[in-house]
């Protein structure tokens, strides 16, 4: 008698215990990372994301929204990576609302991002820019609510929209998209907009606040450095913000390692972490068929003396680094180069 209640009692734990466990697994399955990509360039970001997230072994799904920008190639190369590839097509929306934004060209690609919105399939999401690269686990964040978000670097009382966690409700979808045509966004991208609806986030609750260490901007280490010294170490997610992105940093492609200017300081580190993902994971399966920089990035040869044509692009990559005001002091456009090249155009004369 004893015996068989034993064995009841034992048989009814297994049965809570199992169906804990497909209860646990089931939100696990409703919850997503997600990032967007418009073209093979920022598809590279995202590739290199996914990779990052699956090093600290995140259990959530990885979706990857992409429009019509990326090439069939690299969408094949993105779905080998993220459970889900969803395309996102501005032309077949056929509301009125969406209609209209259609003549307001300048909300583009906030209007993509704005698509995570539509993913109801999930519960509750994370956003992340396809510039930001995952550091440790950070699946916690699954345990907040919408909308939560760190502060901007620039104006903390506003949130950087870099990363994000939010619940996908059509209802928000359509309430965001008539904001977007009645006020526009006031920064002229989907920052501006989120802020504008989700206005209350700066004081209403604090647990909306997420830690800095979730986005963690690149400029905040040489704006604050010795924060960044003291707390670096916590930096969960690093996000890469402005025209400064890891893809258009000088690449030494024979020593495989970044050459970003001397005033990159630490972030040196987390370009070189990005590169040092995207040779062992991303740079295999690019191919000439990509468009942009991936399609460029697949002619490098990895440990080898760079062909003329990767060459070519590396100068590429250093003049836009440049234009962007990081330059590369220690090389190319070391003092003693700049010089000799003025002395030689001195001494040329001028042109008759
Ligand atoms: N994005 C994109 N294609 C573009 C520009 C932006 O797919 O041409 C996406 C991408 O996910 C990117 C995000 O929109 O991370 C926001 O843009 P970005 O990160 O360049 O803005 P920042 O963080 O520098 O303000
Ligand atoms: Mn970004």
């Amino acid at each position: 008698m004893i015996f068989c209640i034993y064995f009841d009692i034992k048989k009814g734990l297994g049965a809570y215990y199992f169906s804990l466990k497909l209860a646990r697994l089931f939100i696990k399955s409703s919850q997503a990372w997600v990032t967007l990509a418009t073209n093979d360039s920022y598809s590279l970001g995202a590739l290199v994301l996914a990779h990052s997230l699956k090093r600290v072994g995140t259990t959530r799904r990885l979706v990857v929204m992409v429009t019509t920008g990326v090439t069939l190639v690299m969408q094949d190369q993105l779905r080998a990576v993220f459970d889900e590839v969803h395309l996102v097509d501005v032309l077949d929306s056929k509301d009125a609302v969406n209609l209209a934004l259609l003549a307001r060209p300048d909300l583009g690609i906030t209007f993509t991002k704005l698509h995570c919105w539509r993913l109801t399939n999930y519960n509750k999401c994370v956003f992340l820019d396809a510039d930001t690269l995952v550091l440790q686990p950070c699946d916690e964040l699954f345990d907040r609510e919408e909308f939560s978000a760190a502060p901007d670097p620039g104006w903390p009382d506003c949130f950087n929209s870099g990363v994000f966690v939010f619940r996908p409700n059509e209802d928000t979808y359509k309430s965001l998209l008539s904001l977007a045509l009645s006020k526009g966004s006031f920064d002229g991208g989907d920052q501006g907009l989120l802020n504008t609806y989700f206005n209350d986030w700066a004081t209403r609750d604090i647990n909306r606040h997420l830690p800095f260490i979730y986005n963690m901007c690149s400029p905040s280490h040489y704006s604050y450095l010795p924060a960044f010294k003291q707390f670096g170490e916590g930096v969960k997610i690093a996000h890469f913000i402005g025209p400064n992105k890891p893809w258009s940093q000088y690449f030494d492609s024979e020593t495989k390692q970044v050459r970003p200017s001397p005033t990159a300081g630490h972030l040196k580190y987390l370009f070189q972490f990005w590169w040092d993902l995207f040779c062992a994971h991303v740079h295999p399966h690019l191919s000439p068929d990509m468009a942009g920089l991936a399609s460029a990035f697949s002619q490098m040869k990895l440990g080898e003396p760079s062909p003329a044509a990767t060459v070519e692009l590396q100068e590429h990559l250093r003049r836009s680094a440049w234009e962007q005001g990081s330059m590369d002091f220690m090389g190319a456009d070391a003092f003693d180069n700049i010089w000799s090249k003025i002395m030689d155009t001195v001494n040329k004369g001028p042109n008759k």
